[in-house]
């Protein structure tokens, strides 16, 4: 693979806006079919620039106007903002205080490096196949509570183009939530609470809350792979330590006894889960302990960032950007196929705008001639990036279904009277 280099951008970014970006499901997702006519005017897009320059306030007449901006000013990046009261473009010219934010989708932003207290083959910025995984388990668990729980319906979960994922919830009725809202849902799917300072994140106590009980089924179907094998978590007297200092003091001394004799994580967490599982069967006079559940939840269960999802007018970088440090492209994920994931095998602009010059050098000897404007609307179908599209365009499809068996239901409601 030809690999991402930032100084050839001002190269690559005019091929990626004219011949890649899929302008058309894009602006089909933002006008949300056109039900509230201005409602895309009113939308801010902010880009950054080269050198870092960045522009907020930015708004269009309509997505073709957007299409035209992007090829003309293609941007490093693209962030989107809320739908104001006024145009954005226009907001120095209300009097103040009159410019507000009025409508978002429901925005989550997981990043990599809020689980450094609990991976150990990377920090920061990296990110490898191994801890990948709690981005798998972070998108099942949040989503299956978006649709069971909270009853939302269209949800796009895109990776970030580096180390995380976001989740774009799209439901008409959520676009309209209040901050506090959004705030109170934040607070119903955190479980991990306190910062560093704080040993023990994550305190279960009877009656259990069926969120939490669903939770752990999610996250034991990757505990062992992820967490006992390929983290080892209880693999050595100092990882363990850490696990124990999780374990009520009573049964951490037993435990404390019997992990050297064990082969390894696996066969240590059998014995710390029986123990657990023990004080649940035997009324004992501890009472009933979930010990192993907190310990499952602390290292494995999502960190969001509350601030990202309560304010109307927080900047999201929106699917289908550039990634400016990796190049990447901000793809939305098929969760049919979460679990083969790779983002290492994310198309970059570079692997991209590569595939489109040996495709056209292909189809060039194929034809004998060039169809330009046709060949121009179907480009990113022959790269690696056709998927991803595709990924994309049944999302906006399935918002456009409901659409009208929401308008037929309506028309059907009226013809009854
Ligand atoms: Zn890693």
């Amino acid at each position: 693979m030809v690999p991402f280099e930032p100084s050839a951008l001002p190269e690559l970014l005019p091929v990626f806006y004219r011949r890649l970006f899929p302008h058309g499901a894009y602006g089909r997702w933002l006008g949300y079919g056109g039900v509230v006519k201005n409602y895309f005017q009113l939308r801010e897009f902010s880009f950054t620039l080269r050198d870092d320059v960045y522009v907020r306030f930015q708004s269009f007449d309509n997505p073709q106007e957007l299409e035209r901006e992007l090829q003309k000013t293609n941007p490093y990046k693209i962030d989107i903002g809320a739908v104001y009261s006024h145009r954005p473009s226009q907001h120095s010219t209300v009097h103040l205080g009159a410019f507000q934010p009025q409508e978002k989708e429901l925005v989550f932003d997981i990043d990599m490096t809020d689980y450094d207290d609990v991976r150990t083959c990377c920090s920061s910025a990296e990110i490898c196949s191994k801890c990948w995984t709690l981005m798998t388990i972070a998108v099942r668990v949040i989503d299956r509570a978006l649709v069971e729980d909270l009853g939302v319906r269209h949800r796009l979960w895109v990776y970030s183009g580096r180390r995380g994922v976001h989740c774009w919830v799209c439901d008409d009725a959520v676009r309209r939530w209040s901050p506090a809202l959004r705030a109170a849902a934040v607070e119903y799917l955190t479980l991990v609470k306190g910062g560093a300072e704080t040993v023990k994140k994550v305190n279960i106590s009877e009656p259990i809350h069926p969120f939490i009980r669903r939770s752990v089924a999610v996250v034991e179907k990757f505990f062992e792979a992820y967490a006992l094998v390929g983290q080892d978590i209880l693999g050595s007297p100092e990882s363990w330590e850490k696990v124990l200092a999780l374990v009520p003091e009573d049964i951490r001394g037993t435990l404390q006894g019997e992990f050297p004799r064990k082969k390894d994580s696996v066969q240590r967490w059998e014995l710390l889960k029986g123990q657990m599982e023990r004080t649940r069967r035997v009324s004992g006079k501890s009472g009933p302990c979930y010990a192993d559940w907190e310990v499952m939840l602390q290292y494995c269960f999502p960190r969001l960032d509350i601030n990202v999802s309560k304010g109307l007018g927080h900047l999201l970088k929106s699917p289908f950007s550039v990634h400016p440090k990796t190049g990447r492209i901000s793809v939305p994920l098929d969760l049919q196929k979460l679990d083969q994931f790779d983002p290492f095998a994310v198309p970059t602009i570079t692997s991209l705008c590569h595939e489109l010059d040996t495709a056209g050098d292909e189809a060039e000897q194929e034809d004998g001639r060039e169809t330009e404007p046709k060949r121009r609307a179907r480009d990113y179908k022959r790269t690696s990036l056709a998927p991803y599209v595709r990924v994309f365009e049944q999302f906006v499809e399935e918002m456009e279904r409901s659409r009208r068996g929401e308008r037929l239901r309506r028309s059907d409601l009226q013809g009854d009277f």
